[in-house]
Order: structure tokens, then C-alpha cells, then sequence
């Protein structure tokens, strides 16, 4: 991948020298918007109508992401996913902070041991976008995350034998620096019940130039046999540089696969949802799951009911081949596994 950046941006911010100058990842993501106004105004949409919603779960997105929505489009499915609007406050039944049951599924502090066989870590609270209908917005990631619980977790899994697959997740593991994440994957390589390692990541789709050298290394270089989540939701968030990106990982040997949140006014028609597999399929990734929202306090606006996911599907069967069709699933609480719907 070309660096395209030029290289007065690189110190642009700062007059201190850097030893090493950050990977242009950082770099984006450093300089990612956080105001909505700022967003509304690089869209032309200054005259924006709708209210803004000021909660705690800050906007985030990365120019680059920016780039992808369309100019003078409020609906915009990219924009909608980002944009935090003023429906966010208002008060849903059924709506809670832990929709999924995650605090009650934690062994241990950041370690969610909900399935048989597989434990997901929360390496990081960060990400480097900040999705509307994030399930785990209202997560109280502090006394949950943090280096500090990494020998913890080593402890847990080597005296559990059971576990054989380990899940990157967050937040966003991709957001932490390629030399503690592969420091760590090195130290569970060495769990020999371990043979999977798997990693919950949106950074390949947000800031693909995330995927580096670095990156490709750690991941392929280790004896766990390396798997990637990717989450996409629309076919609009698959440029050429992400599908190449994408291809990249795939080529380097590792099991890619997308998952998807079924989500009002952004993905919630058939042709969206089959032309986002067609655009994965061509970038060398396979759908996995299409879930049903989480019901997260703020997110209700974006449900799609069960009876109009299941007509989606039904149509979406009929136009693809079976490899492209995600699974439509929900997540609950105190299950063996996520519901097939
Ligand atoms: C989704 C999930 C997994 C992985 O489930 P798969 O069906 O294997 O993809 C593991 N742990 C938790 C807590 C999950 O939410
Ligand atoms: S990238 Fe994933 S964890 Fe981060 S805000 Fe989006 S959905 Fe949530």
C-alpha cells in the first residue's frame, strides 16, 4: 500500500521530533472528526435540520470514512451510522445499558466466557469510529481493560482446557499497536490447548491502512490458525482501498469473514444487503452473521422487527448463492450461542 500521505503532515501537529513517525493509521486516526458540525459541514449539510444529541458516547469517524458518504445526502447510510442524532435520548421499553448480558457472562474482568470453547478478551474500549447502535456504548470498560489484566487472563485460560479459541474484541483490538498485540499473542501461542485465534475488528473497513506489514505478520507468524471479523454494513463502506486491503489479509491466509447489524434506513432492503455480500465475495470475504440490533439504550431507532428480517432473508435467498448468505442471528443473554432466527 502506498503511503500517500505527505510528509510535512507528519510533524504538522507537533513541533517535538519523533524518533519514529507513527504509522499513518495513528495519524488518521489522531485527526479523526469529533464535533458534528465539523462532519455536517465537510458534507455541505451546514443547514442540517434535525437535533444533535450531546450523550456521553462522543461522535468519532475518520476522515478517510468521511470520504466514502455522499456530499449534500442526510440519509446517507454511512453518515447514519456515525451521526449522533437526537433520537439517541429519548426513552425506549425493552432498552437497557447491557443488552447481551455482558457483565453477567465476564469470568473474570474483561474476559467473556459465554460459549463453549471460546473466550472473548476486551483488549481495548477505543475504536476507531464510534457506531450509533454500538451495543456496548454504556460499557463500563475501566475496570474491565488494561494491560494490567493480561497475565489474568494467560492464568485463566492455560488452567481452563476447554478453551480452544481465543477472540480478540473491544472496542477495537486493531487499535492497540502491532508490537503489544503480537508480545501477547505470542504468550498464548504457548497454551497448547489453544488453535484458534480470532479477531473482532471494524479498523480494516474504517481505516484500512490499518492493515500493515506489522499487522499481516503477528497474525499469519503465529501456530494458532488465524480467523478475522470484519464488520461492514453497507456496500458503500467497501472502497477500492478496503477491498484491497481486504484481499490483502485473505492472500496473507486468513480466514475473513463480515459481520453485519440488520439496521433501519441503512441496510434494511434486500439489494443492499445482496449487494453487500457480492462486494465482500469480490474483496475475498465471506458474510458470517447479520444480527438482529442489540437493544441498546439510544439505538432504538434503528430496529428492524424480526418479521421484516425474516421476509429480507427470504428474498435474499432467493438471490444468492448459499456461501453469500450471512446467518440472521440475535444475541441474549444466558445462551449456549447466539438464536438463529
Ligand atoms: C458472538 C460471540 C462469540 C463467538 O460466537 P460464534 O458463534 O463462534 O461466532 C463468543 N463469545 C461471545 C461473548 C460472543 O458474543
Ligand atoms: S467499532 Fe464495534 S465496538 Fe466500536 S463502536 Fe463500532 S460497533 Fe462498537
Amino acid at each position: 500500500m502506498s503511503i500517500r500521505t505527505p510528509i510535512a503532515r507528519i510533524t504538522a501537529k507537533s513541533s517535538r521530533p519523533e524518533a519514529y513517525p507513527k504509522p499513518r493509521w495513528r495519524r488518521e486516526l489522531a485527526t479523526a472528526i469529533r464535533q458534528p458540525e465539523v462532519l455536517l459541514q465537510a458534507l455541505g449539510l451546514e443547514h442540517y435540520e434535525s437535533p444533535l444529541s450531546r450523550s456521553g458516547f462522543g461522535m468519532l469517524v475518520p476522515h478517510s470514512y468521511v470520504a466514502r458518504m455522499r456530499k449534500g445526502e442526510p440519509r446517507d447510510p454511512l453518515l447514519l451510522q456515525v451521526l449522533p442524532g437526537g433520537h439517541e435520548s429519548g426513552y425506549a421499553a425493552g432498552y437497557g445499558t447491557d443488552p447481551v448480558g455482558d457483565l453477567a457472562a465476564m469470568a473474570i474482568p474483561g474476559l467473556i466466557h459465554k460459549y463453549q470453547g471460546r473466550v472473548l478478551l476486551l483488549l481495548t474500549g477505543a475504536c476507531a469510529i464510534h457506531c450509533r447502535y454500538c451495543f456496548r456504548q454504556h460499557f463500563p470498560y475501566s475496570a474491565n481493560i488494561g494491560h494490567r489484566l493480561w497475565d489474568t487472563w494467560l492464568a485463566h485460560i492455560r488452567a481452563d482446557t476447554s478453551i480452544h479459541e481465543v477472540i480478540f474484541s473491544g472496542g477495537d483490538p486493531l487499535t492497540l499497536d502491532d508490537r503489544r498485540l503480537s508480545e501477547f499473542v505470542e504468550q498464548l501461542a504457548e497454551i497448547p490447548h489453544l488453535r484458534t485465534l480470532r479477531i473482532h475488528t471494524r479498523l480494516p473497513i474504517v481505516l484500512p491502512s490499518r492493515v500493515t506489514e506489522a499487522l499481516l505478520s503477528w497474525l499469519t507468524g503465529t501456530r494458532l490458525q488465524p480467523v478475522m471479523v470484519i464488520h461492514a454494513n453497507h456496500p458503500q463502506e467497501i472502497d477500492s482501498e478496503v477491498a484491497q486491503a481486504l484481499r490483502r489479509i485473505r492472500t496473507a491466509g486468513v480466514l475473513l469473514l463480515n459481520q453485519s447489524v440488520l439496521l433501519r434506513g441503512i441496510n434494511d432492503c434486500s439489494s443492499t444487503l445482496a449487494t453487500l455480500s457480492r462486494v465482500l465475495f469480490e474483496a475475498d470475504t465471506l458474510p458470517y452473521y447479520l444480527h438482529l440490533l442489540d437493544r441498546v439504550q439510544g439505538a432504538h431507532h434503528f430496529e428492524v422487527s424480526e418479521k421484516e428480517a425474516l421476509r429480507l432473508m427470504k428474498e435474499l435467498r432467493a438471490s444468492l448463492p448459499g456461501y453469500l448468505l450471512p446467518r440472521l442471528v440475535k444475541e441474549e443473554g444466558g445462551k449456549v450461542s447466539k438464536t438463529s432466527i
